[in-house]
C-alpha cells in the first residue's frame, strides 16, 4: 500500500505488479547500455496497457459518483478506448466511445476489440471529440442516465494517480532486485503517464531522469512549452489530491519531439525496425503507434551515443500490440 491508495478510491482492474526484467540478448547485441523493461503490456485488461493503471482511479471515481455509463474518446486504434471498454464491462457499466476517425474505419485491432467488448461507437472528426463527448453526456442525463466523462487518454489529476502508484511499485521492485536506473524512457501523448511518473519519482526520491518520447504532432497553435505545461498541470493536480505540497514547473518535463515521423498513427521504417528488433531478440511485441516509436527513439539515442553504454536504462512498455493487426500490410509487405 502506498499513500496513493489511502488518499483516493481505487478499484482493482490491472494485474499488478507488472514484471520488471532485463533484456539480456538485446543489451549484448548493442554492447550496452543495460536495458530493462517494465511490462505494462501485461496489465491484463483485455490484454494490457498503461491506461489500466489510470482507470483503477478513474473508474473508482465514476462509481463513487454513481455513474452507470462512461464516455471517453480516442482514435480508431486507441488503446485507451479499448481498456476503458474492458473496465466498463468488468464493472457492469455501459461504455460510449467517441472515435475521432472515419465511420468506415476498418474493424481491426483495437476497434474490433471495442466492438467485442460491447462499447457503443460514435464516429466524429478528431477536432470534434470534446464537444461530441459533452453533447453525449447531456443526452444521457436527459434520459435519466448518470454518465461519467473520462478525458482523452484518461489524463487528468485522478488518472495520473495510477502512475504515481506505479512508481511506488517500481521502487519496491528496484529494492528487491537491488537495481536503480539512470533513465526511464516511455511513449508520451496526452501527458498523464509522464505527469504521474514525475510525481511518483519525486515522492520516491528517484535520482535518474524521466524521458518522454512524444508520439503526436503538435497542433499548429500549441507550442512545445504549452505541452509541457499540460503535463505540469496534471502533475500538480495529482499532487494536490495527495496533499503533497511540491509544485512542478514546465522546465522539469523532459520530452523529446524528434521522432514524430510521419505523424500520429503513421507506421514508418523506424517503428517497423524497432518492432522487429525487440520481437526477434527478446520475443516481446511492441505496438505500431506508441511503443514502436518510443523504442525506435531509444535505439536511435543509443546508436548516437546520446545514451552511454555504461548506463542502466528502463523502457516502460505501455502496451499497444493489439493495434498491430490494424497495420498488417505496413508491417510485412515490403
Ligand atoms: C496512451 C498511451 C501512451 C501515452 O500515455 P499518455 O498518458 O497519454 O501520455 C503511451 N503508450 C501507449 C501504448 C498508450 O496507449
Amino acid at each position: 500500500m502506498t499513500d496513493v491508495d489511502n488518499a483516493q478510491p481505487r478499484v482493482s482492474l490491472a494485474q499488478l505488479p507488472t514484471p520488471l526484467h532485463p533484456l539480456p540478448r538485446l543489451t549484448e547485441a548493442l554492447g550496452g547500455p543495460q536495458l530493462y523493461i517494465k511490462r505494462d503490456d501485461l496489465t491484463g485488461l483485455a490484454t494490457g496497457g498503461n491506461k489500466s493503471r489510470k482507470l483503477e482511479f478513474l473508474m473508482a471515481a465514476a462509481q463513487r459518483e454513481g455513474a452507470d455509463c462512461v464516455i471517453t474518446a480516442g482514435g480508431p486504434q486507441s488503446n485507451h478506448c479499448r481498456q476503458t471498454a474492458a473496465a466498463a464491462a468488468q464493472l457492469g457499466m455501459k461504455c460510449h466511445l467517441v472515435i475521432g476517425g472515419p465511420k468506415d474505419s476498418p474493424v481491426l485491432g483495437n476497434l474490433l476489440l471495442d466492438v467485442l467488448l460491447d462499447a457503443t461507437l460514435h464516429f466524429t472528426a478528431k477536432e470534434a471529440r470534446e464537444e461530441t463527448m459533452t453533447r453525449l453526456a447531456a443526452d444521457m442525463r436527459a434520459q435519466g442516465r448518470v454518465p461519467y466523462v473520462i478525458p482523452v487518454g484518461g489524463s487528468n489529476g485522478v488518472g495520473a494517480l495510477g502512475f504515481v502508484a506505479a512508481f511506488f511499485e517500481l521502487t519496491e521492485q528496484m529494492r528487491v532486485q537491488g537495481l536503480t536506473f539512470d533513465r526511464i524512457v516511455f511513449a508520451s501523448s496526452s501527458g498523464g503517464t509522464q505527469a504521474g511518473l514525475m510525481l511518483g519519482a519525486a515522492l520516491c526520491g528517484f535520482r535518474g531522469s524521466l524521458l518522454g518520447i512524444s508520439i503526436d504532432n503538435l497542433p499548429d497553435e500549441v507550442s512545445e512549452s504549452k505541452y509541457r505545461e499540460a503535463v505540469v498541470r496534471i502533475a500538480n493536480e495529482s499532487a494536490q489530491l495527495l496533499g503533497y505540497g511540491r509544485r512542478f514547473e514546465a522546465r522539469e518535463v523532459l520530452l523529446n519531439y524528434d521522432y514524430l515521423g510521419g505523424g500520429y498513427g503513421v507506421l514508418g521504417e523506424r517503428e517497423r525496425q524497432a518492432i522487429l528488433r525487440l520481437a526477434r531478440s527478446e520475443g516481446i511485441l511492441l505496438g505500431p503507434v506508441y511503443t514502436g516509436r518510443a523504442f525506435g527513439a531509444l535505439l536511435d539515442a543509443i546508436q548516437r551515443r546520446m545514451i552511454e553504454p555504461h548506463e542502466r536504462v528502463l523502457f516502460w512498455h505501455t502496451g499497444d500490440e493489439t493495434a498491430l493487426h490494424g497495420y498488417a500490410s505496413e508491417l510485412v509487405a515490403r
